[in-house]
């Protein structure tokens, strides 16, 4: 008999969610940054592995809404809470008292999935302090999302707790998003890296045309910022950052797609775009009204 369900990775910001998916799924999906917020959309990752299928959610954090953007996204994580079989909420060890995640997210019930909470970034830790964590969090799960230490383990305890099913997607499938969310994510990523703080939430990319049949892939991708003044940073003198952005996002997505890809990259003002609903709606973030468990 196999089991196969959805697995709920929830967490603050920062908590390690995406470097977590990224080393189940151990492919590079789920972008991973240093700033907090930076994962917009739910990525689906599927991970396959003996008799068992996940079928794993990342969450952008669950933060108190002020933007669309952010209505957005936590209306986003409390669905992916509300699909799960299992909810694996992720904590930062140096986090001090952590809530109970229906406490931390605001719910107003617990949720109806099995929470497992894992204590993440325990690479951090001496073997004393590790010690005493695991005496006083007896339930919770040490973790190291970036060595991998303790991850299987949580993976076979994730396992034990999902529903006796078929699995329901074919074994081969990483995701069921379309590769354009991915590059699009990458090319977002390495702009994060790229730049300094001023511009990060205000950038949304678009990809506007994938020919796949090219040889090289042709990929013509829109940075959209919110002002003149963002875009003067992001094209940079003589045009040098965008073209640094580009060449280090070039070589991001001819690795994931296994091809050459030519990149046309472009940066458009689209005013106000995190306040205006058809503009997240069109660069694929959930709009509907945020609806409690
Ligand atoms: P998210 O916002 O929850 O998705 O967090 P990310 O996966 O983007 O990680 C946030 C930061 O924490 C990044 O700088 C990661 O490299 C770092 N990080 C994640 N997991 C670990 C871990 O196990 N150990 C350490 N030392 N750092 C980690
Ligand atoms: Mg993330």
């Amino acid at each position: 008999m196999t089991r196969a369900g959805i697995v709920t990775v929830v967490g603050k910001p920062n908590a390690g969610k995406s470097t977590l998916l990224n080393r189940i799924i151990g492919q590079k999906l789920s972008i991973v940054s240093p700033k907090p917020q930076s994962t917009r959309d739910r990525v689906v990752g599927i991970h396959s592995d003996g008799d068992v299928q996940m079928i794993i959610l990342d969450t952008p954090g669950l933060l108190h809404p002020k933007y669309a953007l952010q209505r957005a996204m936590r209306s986003t994580a409390l669905q992916a809470l509300k699909d799960a079989d299992v909810i694996v909420h992720l904590v930062d060890v140096g986090e001090h008292s952590p809530e109970p995640l229906h406490v931390a997210a605001a719910l107003e019930h617990p949720p109806r999935a099995r929470v497992i909470t894992a204590l993440n970034k325990v690479d951090l830790l001496s073997a004393a302090q590790r010690g005493a964590l695991a005496l006083n969090s007896p339930d919770a799960r040490l973790i190291s999302a970036i060595s991998g230490e303790g991850v299987p383990e949580l993976l076979s305890f994730v396992a034990q707790h999902l529903p006796e099913s078929p699995f329901l997607y074919p074994e081969d499938e990483v995701s069921t998003q379309h590769l354009r969310f991915f590059v699009s994510e990458l090319i977002r990523e390495t702009a994060l890296e790229q730049l300094s703080d001023e511009v990060p939430y205000s950038m949304a990319c678009e990809i506007e045309e994938f020919r796949e049949q090219k040889q090289p892939v042709y990929i013509r991708a829109v940075l959209h910022v919110e002002r003149d003044s963002q875009k003067r940073i992001l094209i940079g003198a003589k045009g040098q950052r965008i073209r640094s952005i580009g060449q280090a996002a070039r070589i991001k997505v001819e690795s994931l797609l296994g091809q050459s890809v030519y990149l046309d990259l472009w940066v458009k003002v689209l005013p106000n775009w995190r306040k205006n609903a058809h503009a997240l709606a069109r660069f694929g973030y959930r709009v509907e009204e945020e609806r409690q468990q």
